[in-house]
Parts: C-alpha cells; structure tokens; sequence
C-alpha cells in the first residue's frame, strides 16, 4: 500500500476530526492510534496518526512525531500534515513549536503554513491573529484550559514564544485572489512559517489549492479540506464515499473528563434525561476500591439506558482539585478513572463509547487497547462515529471539548438506534 497524505495529530480527538474532513472530501482514510507496529492496514489513501503529544514533555512530543513522520514516509507519504487544535493548544515551550521544527528540518522544508482556522466551528484566522467564535482566542474561555491556557490571539506571538523559526503572515486580501497569490506571497515570504489568513471554508479550499506541493503543512483539520481535491485534479485520488456504521448490539456509555465550556453544559443538559455519576477526585486518591464502586453503580443501572461517568466541573471544583493534587497530576487522576472505568464496563458489554476532551480520550483508547479507527457518520462538525475493527461491532465517538451542540451526547446515541 502506498499513501498520498500522511497526518501527525497531536491529540486523538483532533485525529478523528482530520480523519473526518479527510474522509468527507473522498479519501480512504485510516486512524490510528500511535505509529503501527505490525500488521497490515484496511486499504487507505491518507493514514492519520493519533499520538498523546499535545501536553507530553517537549523531547517525547518531538520524538513521538518524528517516529510517525518515519513511518509514514515509509508508507509513501507525497504530503504531511501536522495536525494541532483549532485553538491553537500549547504553552509558551511547547509542542506546536518544537514539534513543527524538528518535522521541519527532518523535511528539509524552509516554510511551513500555520492554518488553525475552522470557520464551522467558529474558529477562524484574520489578520493574523486566531478568534473563537468572534472573540480573540485569548478573551475566549480558552485563556482558562486546564492545560493549555491561551495568552495571545496572534498566531505570530504563539508561535514566536516556542519555535525557533520566525513567522510571516498571508493575510485574507491575498487569500480572496486565489491560489496563484497565495503561492507567491508564500513564496516571498523568508520566514520560516507563514500565518495565513481564513475566515470560511471557501478561503481553506482555496489555501489547500496552493498547497499541492507543500511537503509539510500544519493547522487544525481546516487545512486539509482543499487537499483531497489535488489528488483528485491530479488523478491520484478515485472519490471514495465512506460506508455508515454497521448495527451496533449493547450498552451505551458516555465518559466525560472534559472541563471546556460546550462540554459543561452537554454534561448538564445530559444529566437531566440519563443516569450519572460524578468523579470524586478525593475519594480516587483516598479510596482504593472507589473505582469498583463506579462501575458496579453503573452496571447496576437499566441496561436499556445509557450511563454517564463524568469529571466535568464547575471552574470551582477543577480549581480546587488542582490547587490541592497539582494540574498534571489532577488531570491524570481523572483520566486514570475514567480510563479503568471504560476497560471495565467494556469488558462487560459497553459496545457504544462516547468520551469528552481530547486528552482524556486519549487515555480512554489507549486503556482500551484500540489500534485503529475507521471513520463513519458525522455527530457534529469536527466528530464522527468511529468504528472499531472486530467482532462484535463497537463504536466510539471522542469528541474535542469545546465541539458540539448542547445535545450532542444524545444525539450521539440516537444515531445508533
Ligand atoms: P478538552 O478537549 O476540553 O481540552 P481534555 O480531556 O483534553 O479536554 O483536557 C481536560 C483535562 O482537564 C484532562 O486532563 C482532565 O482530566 C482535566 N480535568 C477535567 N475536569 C477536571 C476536574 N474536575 N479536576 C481535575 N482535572 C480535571
């Protein structure tokens, strides 16, 4: 088998949202978790690696990435996208920075695009600076992430603080004269990486247009929506139209360790019209068999309704719980339940998986041992289904924390009957 596009993404939510734009434009497109180790792959023309990097230390973000960079120019890969969040996550040492110079120079490549703009979800790029829903990313409720607090909006600022590279900007005039212009401002431009302006999913297809020979591209999964297209103009790509999920038999489970703002009220639109347990952080740290008590509440409930297992919080709750355990160490805590909550209750009939927040459903599908994904019908933009290779037939959806509307959970499992 050999690629045409091989994707680097940097948490495994934002993988499945690529994989899904991949996937609507045509392609065959396979997920998967971490760099394959053996085996072979369901045919695909783009392979999409997820990896846990995003808040990794800087050194395993580098070398995680350059792993799959390796692989997935073994496969052929002609185009590579390193693929972040739409809001841009990361601190002032990391990973954006780092990761996207080491690909950078294991490339050869002298410029690379910074596109996180994903207009359907209200994140777009003017003037170089990234807005959220029409307020500068660092005024949205992103400047309070858990992990990834936002301190600026300008695209030039962020990535200035954690690369080594210097950074250009495109802006929107350019943009709206085609992909002929962007081309060569691109090309006028010294810098090492070049912020370019969008605002819709016209002015994406159209960056895409002017990226067909760019070896390395980087942004949310908005910058692959032009790519396809090249393939297709080039004659490499046949269009490809995804199958839908196949029936899945058994219980229904929604984990949600995400603390963002849609998340919040999804969890509590979700609590009104389900069963619900709330993760105690306290009583994970003094309770040993606290876990067990979670799943035997959850397994004791009808198993005709879907259960929610949550961590999600009021700011207060996440302050408190980081204030005393420490912000790496809360997070983990609450990832490491809701990840042994899910290898438990999959094992006894939990089919259809449902996760909240990108980390945490990183930690879901590492602990459930998944190693790859096919991506089936779309929940909300940026979230599909997902089926799990194997028999019987499994389904899980990891949704990014600020993604979906306030029914999604719902209407997630809807989908399914
Ligand atoms: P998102 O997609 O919203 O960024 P993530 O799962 O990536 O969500 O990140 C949220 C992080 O915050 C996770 O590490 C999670 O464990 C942590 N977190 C969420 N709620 C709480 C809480 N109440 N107390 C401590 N940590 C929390």
């Amino acid at each position: 088998m050999s690629i045409l596009l091989g994707v680097i993404a940097d948490d495994f939510t934002g993988a499945t949202d690529i994989a899904n734009t991949l996937a609507k434009e045509g392609m065959r497109v396979v997920q998967t978790i971490g760099v394959p180790d053996s085996g072979a792959l369901p045919e695909a023309n783009a392979v999409v690696i997820a990896l846990k990097s995003r808040t990794a230390p800087v050194q395993d973000a580098v070398d995680w990435s350059l792993g799959a960079l390796e692989w997935l120019l073994g496969q052929g890969a002609q185009q590579i996208v390193f693929k972040y969040c739409s809001t841009f996550d990361s601190t002032p040492q990391g990973n954006i920075g780092p990761v996207a110079d080491a690909l950078q120079t294991r490339l050869g490549e002298k410029r690379t695009v910074i596109c996180p703009a994903f207009p359907e979800n209200g994140r777009i790029v003017k003037v170089g600076h990234l807005y959220v829903n029409g307020t500068p990313l660092h005024e949205s409720p992103m400047r309070d992430h858990p992990l990834t607090p936002m301190w600026d909006s300008s695209l030039k600022a962020l990535m200035g603080a954690q690369s080594q590279g210097t950074v250009g900007e495109v802006g929107l005039d350019v943009v709206r004269q085609g992909p002929a212009a962007i081309s060569a401002a691109m090309a006028a431009i010294e810098d090492n990486y070049i912020a370019v302006d969008a605002t819709t999913d016209d002015d994406l297809r159209t960056i895409g247009g002017a990226l067909a020979n760019s070896r390395l591209l980087s942004g949310g999964s908005g910058i692959a929506t032009g790519l396809p297209q090249n393939y297709l103009d080039q004659g490499q790509l046949t269009s490809f139209s995804k199958p839908g999920l196949p029936a899945v038999v058994g219980r229904s489970l929604i984990l949600s360790g995400s603390a963002s703002v849609a998340t919040q009220s999804q969890v509590a639109y979700a609590k009104a019209r389900m069963p619900a347990i709330e993760v105690n952080l306290d009583r994970v740290a003094e309770q040993s068999g606290y876990i067990d008590e979670i799943c035997d509440w959850v397994l004791g409930r009808d198993a005709s309704d879907p259960v929610l297992v949550y961590g999600t919080s009021s700011g207060e709750v996440l302050r408190r719980n980081q204030e005393k355990y420490g912000v790496a160490k809360s997070g983990e805590m609450l990832e490491n339940t809701l990840s042994q909550v899910a290898s438990t209750l999959a094992s006894e009939g939990f089919t259809r998986i449902v996760v909240a927040g990108g980390e945490t459903s990183g930690a879901v599908v590492s602990a459930l041992g998944i190693k790859t994904l096919q991506i089936r019908d779309e929940i909300a933009p940026g979230v599909p289904w997902c089926e799990v290779p194997g028999t019987p037939a499994r389904a899980i959806a990891l949704k990014s924390g600020n993604f979906g509307q306030e029914s999604f959970f719902i209407d997630a499992l809807e989908m399914l009957e």
